[in-house]
């Protein structure tokens, strides 16, 4: 028995070691095994010998040019290989499902849009398993799983979608389901948290340890990564801002009741709404065509996006008091399509000075992703789980270890 456990406790920390050096070498690139051990705080002989094993799985390789700096031996730096496993990031969305392959430096390498005309699950499930083996049909990189998002109330850890209100989902069993479909490791998450790691891991948190994204399109909600760790709350249901009172009016009551929900006043359908009564689109466009009008100099077009983006600044400025966060990541209709994420600078600035005298510190930042993202997301969800537990992924690698 003790030896069973001891034996547990080492492979638990050569795995966190494994995990350690791959976050290390995503978030500085190439860099040489003698400063990848200073930098992590590891052993030369270590680093060295846990380093070959990535190398030999294929999660790591050496980097072609050897780097030479003052006197001694050239340093032969390691870098995350992108050339042998992928992932896999499936978003379902209104009327769209994206599917998207990315590389492990999540490095978009392919990408299908597929429209629907439904909003049933199982149908919508089969569609997102034929794009997804036709990506690894049609692509050299073993893929070692799949993530998938979807707006809502999603829970990660049981792989279930409590309710998606958009699609009318209730209790839909996402991970076991899609995973029956296309036998690889399925994990599911909510679009928000999705666009939360993939600026954690690839986008413009990159580096960043404890920062909020703030998506609002036609869901609102944020992901919040604290301490490099993505936070769900007790319920996984942390960061659904849908009903957060807000400054404004919505012209329709929420289901809640009330006429001050974020998503009734700030969303994309509101303002797609707000759009149509103001006559300037059409019955059948959205809100895209709303952004088209602004990029195009409409003024009308563009006020209403200006004043949807000071709602979004107001909020804001309370999740900056709430949280403290390092950085803010604006994402969805309203970080597109020109710069409305200086108004909500604007305006949750001006909210802090007056409550703070003038000291906002946190950064406030547009998504490093467009609006169609969501599928280069949802594969960050696997991504990061393959980052935080290699082995688990990857079992060429506990065969190699020595
Ligand atoms: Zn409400």
């Amino acid at each position: 028995m003790k030896e069973l456990m001891r034996s547990a406790q080492l492979s638990d920390v050569r795995q966190q070691n494994y995990s350690t050096i791959m976050r290390e070498l995503m978030r500085s690139g190439p860099t040489a095994r003698t400063d990848l051990a200073s930098a992590i705080g590891m052993s030369t002989g270590s680093v060295t010998r846990l380093t070959g094993a990535l190398v030999r799985a294929g999660l790591v390789r050496e980097a072609a040019e050897p780097m030479t700096r003052g006197m001694g031996r050239p340093k032969v730096p390691v870098a995350i290989d992108d050339s042998t496993y992928g992932v896999i990031g499936v978003h379902f969305g209104l009327h769209r499902i994206n599917t998207c392959l990315i590389d492990l430096r999540g490095q978009l390498v392919a990408e299908l849009h597929a429209t629907e005309r439904t909003t049933n699950l199982r149908p919508l499930l089969r569609g997102a398993a034929r794009s997804v083996r036709k990506m690894i049909d049609s692509h050299d990189l073993t893929v070692l799983g799949v993530g998938a998002s979807t707006g809502g109330w999603v829970d990660s850890s049981s792989g279930q979608v409590h309710t998606q209100p958009v699609l009318g989902w209730q209790e839909a069993p996402l991970a076991e389901a899609l995973h029956d479909l296309v036998g690889l490791p399925v994990l599911v998450d909510s679009q928000v948290r999705a666009l939360a790691l993939a600026e954690h891991w690839f986008g413009a948190a990159a580096g960043v340890d404890n920062f909020i994204h703030l998506f609002v399109g036609n869901v609102v909600g944020a992901g919040f990564v604290f301490n490099g760790s993505p936070y769900r709350g007790a319920h996984s249901a942390a960061g659904g801002l849908d009903h957060l009172p807000v400054a404004g009016r919505s012209g329709q009551t929420c289901v809640c009741g009330s006429r001050r929900c974020f998503a009734m006043v700030a969303g994309d359908l509101e303002t797609a709404r707000r759009a149509r009564a103001a006559g300037l689109i059409t019955d059948d466009q959205e809100v895209y065509d709303v952004f088209a009008l602004a990029v195009a100099g409409n003024p009308q077009a563009r006020r209403l996006l200006q004043d949807r983006a000071g709602v979004v600044g107001t909020a804001t400025a309370t999740l900056i008091e709430l949280l403290d966060p390092e950085l803010v990541v604006i994402g969805g209709g309203v970080s597109a399509p020109v710069d409305h994420v200086s108004v909500v600078r604007d305006a949750a600035q001006d909210r802090l000075a007056a409550r703070r005298g003038g000291d906002a510190t946190a950064r406030i930042l547009a998504s490093a992703f467009g609006p169609h993202a969501l599928g280069i997301a949802a594969g960050a969800i696997m991504l990061d789980a393959v980052y935080r537990s290699p082995e688990t992924f990857v079992p060429a690698l506990t065969a190699t270890a020595s």
